[in-house]
């Protein structure tokens, strides 16, 4: 295991500074789009789903025998009403992130990621060696495409889950809200935190993503031109676990990757661990 002096680390961490600022821009258009999606749930309770919720309750204090089968049959009753009213306003959601709308948005994405990592890593090159040796930098895109055909894939299944489990958490969490007799205004207080909820998942999804792809990218680009080593760059804030803050500035292979530095004592790469927020700089190998 090689260090690298600081202050050569810390001028890798700056060139590598941008990916945060395009994880955050995706997050910002994942994030409207679940705004969007909020707002619409949100306005249709108000409307549609809070007078049926009113009825139910209603009708409940009419069943004065406290009968377990007449509060059965209603509560099933109105559970069958909401939840076909969600399912309502679930086709206008759906409509936000149609697979037309999410193409745009997913290949848009991928392209900034591709442009911003072949830019840093020609930025490494170019800092290393003034002119890059063509035959160095020709293969430098060799089987990225398929990196990026596969994440395209991967987001267009990420985003409409954010939707499924949104929409999965509304309908059961009323349902168990009528059951434990909570208030219109109680659950629609549920409704907004639900709200909230799915755009940290957003976010969550968006900064991940970019990460991944982006660390993807590295490794590939960096072998592909002869690159056998690389620098462990955290992001050196209070969110980096303890584990990986070891491993800053340290230098790894790319065949062997960090040896027994995971949890579980396995070999790891940046991005290996959940939620790591790593990335991995082009090492230069002076000696040889
Ligand atoms: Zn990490």
């Amino acid at each position: 295991m090689r260090f690298r002096d600081q202050k050569e680390v810390d001028a890798l961490r700056n060139l590598y500074k941008p990916i945060d600022r395009i994880a955050e821009e995706y997050a910002n258009t994942l994030k409207k789009l679940v705004r969007k999606m909020k707002s619409l749930m949100e306005i249709a309770f108000v409307e549609r789903l809070s007078p049926l919720i009113q009825q139910y309750e209603n009708e409940q204090k009419k069943i004065t025998d406290n009968s377990v089968d007449d509060i059965r049959y209603l509560l099933t009753r109105y559970t069958n009403l909401i939840n076909a009213e969600i399912e309502i306003i679930m086709i206008e959601i759906y409509r936000l992130f149609s697979p037309e709308e999410l193409s745009v948005i997913v290949a848009n994405f991928i392209d900034i990621v591709d442009e911003a990592q072949r830019a840093i890593l020609l930025k490494e090159l170019t800092d290393e060696y003034e002119t890059i040796p063509t035959e160095t930098y020709e293969p430098i895109d060799e089987s990225v495409d398929e990196i990026l055909e596969e994440k395209e894939k991967e987001e267009k299944e990420y985003i409409p889950i954010i939707v499924d489990e949104y929409k999965e958490r509304v309908q059961t969490g009323i349902v168990e809200a009528l059951q434990t007799g909570l208030s219109t205004a109680a659950i629609f207080a549920l409704l907004l935190e639900w709200g909230e909820n799915a755009l940290n998942k957003a976010e969550f999804v968006a900064v991940n993503e970019t990460g991944d792809l982006f660390d993807s990218l590295s490794q590939q680009r960096q072998t592909n031109i002869g690159i056998d080593y690389f620098v462990w760059l955290t992001q050196q804030d209070s969110r980096v676990r303890e584990s990986h803050a070891e491993l800053d500035g340290h230098v790894f292979k790319w065949a062997e990757g960090a040896v027994g530095a995971g949890a579980n004592g396995q070999d790891i790469w940046p991005k290996s661990e959940y939620n790591c927020r790593c990335f991995a700089a082009a090492y230069f190998d002076d000696e040889e």
